[in-house]
């Protein structure tokens, strides 16, 4: 085996970009300590500033995670037990479970196999009439048409919350996501395009209503303490985590650019391999991953054999929500979602990936594809 073969290349390295910014981190971190405003300190609300001058939106609501964006954002927006809000099963659970967490009914519609992203011509035959919103999720940071979207969302009266956990600085024709609809829910995951080095999330909106409406059910549904409105959650957006997206938030244009240029990189290199689909580049995509898709049920075992030289790669998601040990049974299938799931592999891709992993990555996909 030559040296290359048993370098290791993990899916994503966070290590270098930790490197970079070590010291003003440590620096970010020390003035908290310095300050001990822990919850709901200063750099709490001036990442809420900083965040919404750049997404050019009116509100930024610093939330616990992800999840609870999207859980608060349903909340605010009054939907809860029998109603329904239409979705797409080929995402993460997090996008169903804050429907169903808050006792609304997801329902589903099939995936576009060009995009991977909800369809949004099928959505109008899945409305009825306990349809109260749409969530569409940007997946892999590739965003959805959000024209048609509120096209439809205006036409039947429903309300927009997108789910931007995979698409932070993804923009539809020049427009930041999360901006569109009623809310946007973003997630600070260590691992996402902008993320934390513990939980975080965020909501933006354009309305001030709503926004009062978040900031209160995220402090236990209280807008002033202790008087109490109704039963919120504790959700905030640790100043610590603040502290540290304001160093990183800074870098997220040119990280998100280095990763198109990536994603541009593995389109060329993997160009005519057969029984591979390589993603539309378009310019708005933050290729939170870059996902192929690796046709003839061969997806595993080129998975496999890529594991064998060190090579990671993921699969989101190998099953679609509706066929989830929760949601089984009470769907039909959703063809073009089943076979993304079969199909979708995700390879190594990162904001500061140097490029010479990603042609060693196309190296051994050209050479297992031959065989
Ligand atoms: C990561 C993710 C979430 C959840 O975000 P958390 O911060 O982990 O709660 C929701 N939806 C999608 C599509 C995600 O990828």
């Amino acid at each position: 085996m030559s040296a290359e073969q048993v370098r290791t290349i993990p899916i994503l390295d966070l290590e270098p970009e930790i490197d970079e910014l070590r010291p003003e981190i440590m620096a970010a971190i020390g003035r908290v300590l310095d300050r001990t405003d822990f919850i709901m300190g200063e750099d709490v609300h001036l990442f809420e500033q900083e965040v919404a001058a750049y997404l050019g939106v009116k509100h930024a609501i610093g939330v616990n995670s992800g999840t609870d964006a999207l859980v608060i954002a349903l909340r605010a927006l009054g939907i809860g037990p029998g109603d329904e809000v239409i979705t797409t099963p080929f995402t993460f659970f997090a996008t169903a479970e804050s429907i169903s967490m808050v006792g609304a009914k997801p329902v589903f519609v099939d995936i576009d196999p060009a995009t991977l992203n909800l369809n949004p011509e099928l959505i109008e035959a899945a409305i009825t009439p306990a349809t109260r919103a749409l969530m569409p999720v940007h997946l892999y940071g590739n965003p959805v048409d959000m024209t048609r979207i509120m096209e439809i969302a205006h036409k039947h009266g429903l309300k927009v919350v997108e789910d931007c956990a995979q698409s932070f600085g993804a923009r539809w024709q020049g427009q930041q996501t999360g901006t569109m609809g009623d809310f946007g829910a973003y997630s600070f995951f260590p691992s996402k395009n902008l993320g934390a080095y513990g939980d975080g999330g965020l909501l933006a909106t354009n309305d001030d209503a709503l926004a009062d409406t978040a900031r209160m059910l995220r402090v236990h549904g209280s807008r002033k303490k202790y008087h109490n409105e109704t039963v919120g959650y504790n959700s905030r957006l640790d100043t610590l985590q603040a502290a540290i997206l304001r160093v990183k938030l800074p870098h997220i244009e040119k990280w998100n650019a280095h990763r198109r240029k990536v994603a541009r990189q593995y389109n060329e290199g993997l160009k005519g391999l057969v029984g591979i689909v390589t993603p539309e580049l378009t310019d708005g995509h933050a290729f939170h991953q870059y996902t192929i898709r690796v046709q003839n049920g061969r997806r595993d075992e080129l998975q496999q054999k890529l594991a064998e030289q060190g090579i990671g790669t993921m699969v989101y998601y190998p099953i679609p929500q509706d066929e989830l040990p929760i949601y089984k049974g009470q769907y039909p299938t959703y063809e073009h979602s089943r076979l993304a799931a079969k199909e979708a592999l995700s390879l190594p891709i990162g904001h500061v990936i140097p490029m010479g992993t990603v042609e060693a990555v196309i190296r051994a996909l050209k050479a297992m594809l031959k065989t």
